[in-house]
């Protein structure tokens, strides 16, 4: 965990060490403040939300009088985790029902880090002492399936699969299954997120989320987002949101932008906690979200 702060920190504190120093500034005049906008918005924060952070700066900074640094810091502490929403609960749910496992439902547009993401979670899980069993329902991309299983070989999780271009349905229908019959602690669906058409994509992840509730409750469907791809990535994910009820957003790739501001936004879009970030492509690369560390990240 202090080997991912420190990633995240390395790509992260551009931001916030902009945000100081321009409100460290003798004089914080008009242009200041649209230098302080600017920052936001290139970092991917999100319009209405930059406004927001503005406005309370500005309102603040004039009740502050003199601005010693760590005034400021202070300030701009308090805010961004306003914004970022202390209240949220940020926990993977995977209690299940008496008899059947906990479910988690992994959806998002492929080349995102789905099927990693899943790999990765379930090695946090085995590591917490559960036994987890994987569905390869993206039978769309070819390799998807070989690829989780070989997370599945690595982190000591059964993968079940179909074959190639099979029905994800019944692929997913199998892995519960499967968990039901091992006594299986938890069941992670990794799921094909080609974005053809909406009405295809609803329909079939609609089927997976119908026949998986056919065993027992559902615990979470989290949309993976890549952190690289910015105001685009906003826009494949309402189209997700549209389609399944989405109660968690795991944020990949983190480590390779500064951009963290797509955290504030996309929470703000859906109003759905981001709970886990990607720092990297190991294993050990998934870390639950922190605001605190996070802003901590941020400011340096
Ligand atoms: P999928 O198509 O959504 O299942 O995407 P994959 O899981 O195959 O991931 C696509 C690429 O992104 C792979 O090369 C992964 O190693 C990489 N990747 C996934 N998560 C992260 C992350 O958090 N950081 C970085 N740097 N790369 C990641």
């Amino acid at each position: 965990l202090v080997r991912l702060r420190a990633r995240l920190a390395r790509s992260q504190n551009s931001l916030g060490k902009g945000l100081l120093t321009l409100l460290s500034r003798e004089h914080l005049d008009e242009d200041t403040w649209e230098e302080i906008e600017d920052t936001l918005l290139t970092a991917d924060v999100g319009v209405a939300p930059t406004q927001e952070l503005v406005d309370r700066l500005r309102e603040r900074v004039k009740v502050l009088g003199t601005r010693t640094p760590e005034d400021l810091r202070t300030l701009l502490r308090e805010e961004l985790l306003t914004l970022l929403g202390t209240d949220f609960d940020r926990e993977v749910k995977t209690e299940g029902g008496e008899t059947v496992p906990g479910v988690v439902m992994v959806v998002g547009v492929n080349g995102t880090g789905k099927t990693t993401t899943t790999g990765k979670l379930a090695r946090v899980l085995v590591a917490d002492g559960k036994s987890v069993v994987l569905g390869a329902a993206d039978t769309f991309r070819a390799a998807a399936a070989d690829q989780l299983q070989t997370w599945g070989e690595r982190v000591g999780a059964r993968t079940v699969r179909g074959p190639e271009g099979g029905d994800p349905a019944s692929i997913a229908f199998d892995a519960v299954k499967e968990g039901i019959a091992e006594g299986a602690d938890v069941v992670l669906i990794d799921t094909a997120g080609r974005l053809h058409t909406k009405t295809g994509l609803m329909d079939e992840l609609g089927k997976v989320k119908r026949v998986v509730e056919k065993h027992g409750p559902l615990d979470e469907i989290l949309l993976v987002l890549d952190a690289t791809t910015g105001q685009n990535g906003l826009v494949q994910a309402r189209v997700f949101a549209e389609v399944v009820d989405i109660t968690g957003i795991v944020l990949t790739k983190l480590d390779g932008t500064a951009k963290g501001g797509i955290v504030i936004a996309v929470q703000r879009e859906l109003g759905v906690p981001v709970k886990l970030v990607g720092l990297g492509e190991g294993a050990d690369d998934l870390a639950p979200f922190e605001p605190e560390a996070f802003v901590d990240a941020l400011i340096g």
